[in-house]
């Protein structure tokens, strides 16, 4: 039984796969909305979670981050470029804490207590939110908040995208990651390249063609 964070992007497709590997069923996918300006990786993560047949979950937290003031080049149209403390524009601050804390109240009343996010701290942008010690202090936060043992499993914290393309490989889903995730932050899907959909030049295409291409050559 588990509660899998699945955005529609390759980390959190293959964090479902290893979920469905490793942990007893039923495992249950959400997805969040928080003002994301693109519509693409929820219809990735619907078609996701069915070809996968489990059970799915979309959790609309409105304009949140709007809400608070804050403008990321998720949300709203902005560069993508650095901000003054050196973070990615499309840092979004405190994501992880609010959706694993959603996640964690979701499975409260369902008796669900594994969390799943895949989440890594290697070759990454440097959220910090992507890195051990946040995932450990959250687990504590959370256990202690809700007077249960809350368990946060992120099984590629310390793998590279590579690493990631070859492990959804062995499993036998290259191909189904490469067509059905979607992780370009321009939203781009008109061309598909052998590593999926996506401009081809932005951050997070750039970090998933060049896994892709030290996986496979
Ligand atoms: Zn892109």
């Amino acid at each position: 039984m588990a509660i899998v964070l699945l955005s529609g992007g390759q980390d959190s497709a293959t964090a479902l796969l290893w979920a469905l590997e490793n942990l007893p069923s039923p495992i249950h996918a959400l997805t969040f909305l928080y003002g994301q300006r693109h519509e693409i990786e929820l219809q990735s993560a619907r078609r996701i979670a069915a070809h996968l047949g489990v059970s799915h979950a979309v959790i609309d937290l409105g304009q949140l981050w709007d809400a608070l003031s804050v403008k990321t080049a998720l949300t709203h149209e902005a560069p993508l470029s650095y901000t003054p403390e050196g973070l990615p524009t499309t840092f979004v601050p405190g994501r992880n804490l609010i959706f694993l804390t959603a996640a964690a109240i979701w499975g409260y009343p369902r008796d669900e207590s594994d969390l799943v996010i895949g989440v890594s701290q290697v070759d990454y942008s440097g959220y910090p939110d992507c890195r051990a010690p946040f995932i450990e202090a959250a687990q504590k936060t959370l256990s202690e908040a809700l007077a249960r043992p809350i368990r946060i499993h992120a099984p590629f914290l310390y793998m590279d995208k590579a690493q990631l393309w070859k492990y959804a490989d062995e499993l036998g889903y290259r191909e189904f990651i490469a067509e059905e995730t979607h992780t370009c932050y321009l939203g781009r899907r008109e061309v598909r390249h052998p590593w999926g959909y996506g401009c081809g030049e932005c951050p997070a295409c750039q970090l998933r063609k060049a896994g892709y291409e030290a996986a496979f050559g």
